[in-house]
């Protein structure tokens, strides 16, 4: 059984070229009887358009996921789907170097609502909703007849507002041990992967973690701000760094930073950890007239600490601004955001503003995107979320 949606006239182009989420604002009437999991057939008038199923995540009411009327949406279209994600990947991700990598990337692989990243022969599956979890028994039967693996995790982000749901994340397989790490670019990152909702590290940063390795990080001090688990800090240490400091609100930040540094063999005397709110780190350090030759601001979208609220579409240029103030000459700035709302546009006026505010000069040496296993949709620009600005201060 599904359910019949109308779209409305000045819609129909958007869906047509491949957009891939079904809004509220595009149905020309509210349905009231949708049911989570629940496919739907979208009509434009009596002409049929697109199948999908009805997920409701804070961006949307669910995915398409055809614009091929006769195309079922069954085991054989997941295993289609997965297959089609593997041979995009088959042999480009994976070296001696790296073998990490996201294996899927939900609506860029043709299935939005649904990650899975791959980690060293380990792969974390991501339910974005309830709908398409309720496809989870198939889409694993699909997956483990095309794939070999050491073990399956996942991880239910459908409590509220996409918050993780507690639980055993475990699924089949092995479990990895506790000495389990993952390599990028040859260096080494611990991941574990039943440990909440984060599992130790960001792959879309693979390429900005490289640049630091192989162009910006020799001879510098560091500041790593919203550091997690330090990966950013162990790459510019890879990368020749002097010393590093990172700084996080999160208690747990500090034994899994110092952990990676071990587990790179970097001798911890130079290396800074602090367990802190970043403005008052900021504050501290514009006090003591601390000045570092590299700064790296990746926050999250939104946070809460005991002080504030920080939201990147409105906070990210006084972030800029106090990363400035402890700048020293031709220092680089790495401004990242994952955050889908803020534009490229914006975040870059966010840069000129805060600049223009302090009185020095700066140029935008280099920008990324996500890498392309974070799949991009052209037909969906706010599938590419990350935007990175690697920025000289003079
Ligand atoms: N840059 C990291 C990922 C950051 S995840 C990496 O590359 O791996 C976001 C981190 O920001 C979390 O660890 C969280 O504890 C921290 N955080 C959130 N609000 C903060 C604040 N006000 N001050 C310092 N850290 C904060």
């Amino acid at each position: 059984m599904s359910i019949r949606l109308q779209i409305r006239k000045n819609e129909v182009e958007r869906y047509k070229k491949g957009y891939p989420l079904l809004t509220k604002e595009a149905l020309a009437r509210d349905s009231r009887n949708m049911v989570e999991g629940e496919l739907f057939e979208l009509y434009d008038g009596n002409k049929w358009m697109a199948r999908g199923y009805i997920g409701y995540q804070n961006k949307g009411l669910g995915w398409i996921l055809s614009l091929q009327e006769e195309e079922k949406i069954d085991k054989e279209f997941f295993f289609r789907k997965l297959g089609e994600a593997l041979a995009k990947r088959e042999g480009r991700f994976v070296s001696d170097e790296t073998n990490c990598y996201r294996f899927f990337n939900g609506e860029g692989d043709g299935i939005g609502g649904m990650q899975i990243d791959c980690l060293d022969g380990y792969y974390v599956f991501h339910w974005y909703s309830k709908g398409i979890y309720q496809y989870r028994e198939t889409i694993l039967e699909a997956f483990c007849e095309l794939m070999d693996y050491r073990g399956i995790y996942e991880k239910r982000r459908f409590k509220e507002k996409g918050k993780y749901l507690e639980g055993n994340d475990f699924v089949r397989g092995e479990r990895h041990s506790d000495e389990f790490f993952v390599k990028e670019n040859k260096v080494r990152y611990r991941v574990n992967l039943d440990d909440g909702a984060m599992y130790g590290i960001f792959l879309d940063q693979r390429e900005v973690r490289r640049a630091l390795i192989e162009r910006y990080a020799r001879g510098r001090a560091v500041l790593n701000t919203f550091s997690y688990t330090g990966a950013f800090s162990v790459a510019a240490k890879a990368g020749g760094a002097t010393k590093t400091v990172s700084v996080d609100l999160a208690n747990r930040s500090r034994s899994m930073t110092e952990d990676n540094f071990r587990l790179n063999a970097i001798d911890l005397s130079e290396e800074t950890i602090i367990v802190e709110d970043i403005y008052n780190y900021f504050r501290y350090a514009k006090k003591k007239q601390l000045l570092f030759d590299m700064i790296i601001l990746d926050p999250p979208s939104f946070s809460r600490s005991k002080k504030k609220i920080f939201q990147a579409e409105k906070d990210y240029q006084e972030l800029i601004e106090m990363a400035i103030a402890v700048a020293g000459k031709d220092a680089i700035l790495i401004l990242s955001t994952n955050c889908s709302t803020l534009k490229l546009g914006k975040f870059r006026q966010f840069a000129s503003q805060a600049f223009k505010k302090s009185g020095r000069r700066y140029r935008i040496v280099e920008e990324f995107r996500n890498p392309e296993d974070f799949s991009p949709m052209p037909a969906y620009p706010e599938s590419n979320y990350l935007k990175v600005m690697i920025v000289e201060v003079n």
